[in-house]
């Protein structure tokens, strides 16, 4: 991924070198004239802290993994702003305070809430060796305050963060995954299990004739099979399998740890859990289902074509079938 293509992806990463710039421009400067002041100790804890945040910044840099880096850095950068009170003062009630606020910038809002209510609490004593008790007062009204807005503004952000994502991965009508991360999904699968040496299938199942239901009962009711299709697959199968709508009445499941030989048993099973829970007698409703395995030479889209194959002679065949296409034979010719 390029410098860019990170940054713009990835906002708490943004933040976070963000803050390294600023500690710089701030820090270094400051710590260099408490130098040539001859305030040796302070020039000393200046530096201290600047390199310790530069190496939470270079550390996200290279792990990659923001989530973690950001609570790091709000831990971190917290503890040191208070350690700053107790070394220089109530100066550094002036580093405290947007530091608490950073913190809901650097991680989600409960965590950044907890760091800084502990934080407080620790700046309690801290203080009262030096501020008289309104000033004591004035710190916790405020700091009460400042954190209660914040935590609030910040986890409405983070409850529409989560329901975007939803919204850009799920299918609206069935709650199944939708196409566009079905490829990122299989890509990620594929490459963790095939380097742990773990099996992996996938299921393509398609509904039979369904442009007669939808002719015959209505777009409404075909909307509706569809939603019940999916909930039912959903309840059929594991927690951890994923369901995705691949097109208008076709839907993946991918099953990771699962022998192509085991996954045809799922498919049996679907087949026949749909025939019997979601069709009767006025409205028969079957199924077409390929099955696969991941094969070590397999790219997603070749995994998701024989899959593709697989659908398409059980349709061949005469739907409401399971075929099997074993992943090896394949490979093999
Ligand atoms: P086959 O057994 O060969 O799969 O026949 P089929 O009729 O199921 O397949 P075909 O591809 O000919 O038609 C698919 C139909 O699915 C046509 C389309 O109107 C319907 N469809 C696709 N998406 C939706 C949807 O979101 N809602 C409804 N109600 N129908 C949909
Ligand atoms: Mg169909
Ligand atoms: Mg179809």
């Amino acid at each position: 991924r390029s410098i860019s293509h990170r940054l713009r992806q990835d906002f708490v990463l943004r933040v976070i070198l963000l803050l390294g710039a600023c500690e710089t421009l701030t820090l270094l400067p400051f710590s260099l004239y408490r130098f040539v002041q001859g305030s040796f100790d302070k020039a000393l804890f200046d530096g201290v802290t600047l390199l310790l945040i530069l190496c939470i910044v270079g550390y996200s840099w290279w792990a990659d993994d923001s989530r973690r880096s950001g609570l790091i850095l709000a831990v971190t950068s917290t503890v040191f702003a208070s350690i700053t009170t107790n070394v220089l003062g109530i100066v550094g009630v002036f580093w405290f305070f947007p530091m608490m606020l950073t913190n809901f910038f650097l991680t989600d809002a409960k965590r950044a809430l907890m760091i800084n209510i502990v934080m407080c609490l620790v700046m309690i004593p801290i203080l009262m060796q030096f501020s008289p008790p309104e000033s004591l007062f004035s710190f916790i009204a405020s700091s009460i305050t400042a954190n209660s807005c914040a935590y609030l503004y910040a986890r409405r952000s983070d409850l529409q963060q989560k329901s975007l994502e939803r919204l850009a991965t799920h299918d609206a009508l069935t709650g199944a995954r939708n196409r566009r991360s079905l490829e990122d999904s299989l890509a990620l699968t594929r490459d963790r299990l095939l380097n742990e040496g773990r099996p992996s299938s996938l299921i393509l199942l398609d509904l039979d004739n369904f442009k007669g239901i939808n002719d015959r009962f209505g777009h409404p009711h075909g909307d509706e099979v569809l939603a019940k299709c999916a909930n039912l697959i959903r309840r059929s199968v594991r927690f951890d399998d994923c369901l995705f709508r691949f097109g208008g009445e076709e839907f993946v499941l991918l099953l990771a740890d699962v022998e192509e030989i085991d996954a045809a048993d799922v498919a049996e099973d679907l087949r026949g859990i749909i025939a019997s829970q979601l069709g009767d007698s006025s409205c028969p409703i079957t199924t077409s289902l390929g099955v696969t395995g991941l094969h070590p030479s397999d790219d997603v889209k070749r995994w998701l074509k024989r899959a593709d194959d697989a659908l398409y002679e059980a349709k061949n065949g005469g739907r409401n079938r399971v075929v099997l296409k074993p992943s090896r034979e394949e490979n093999n010719n």
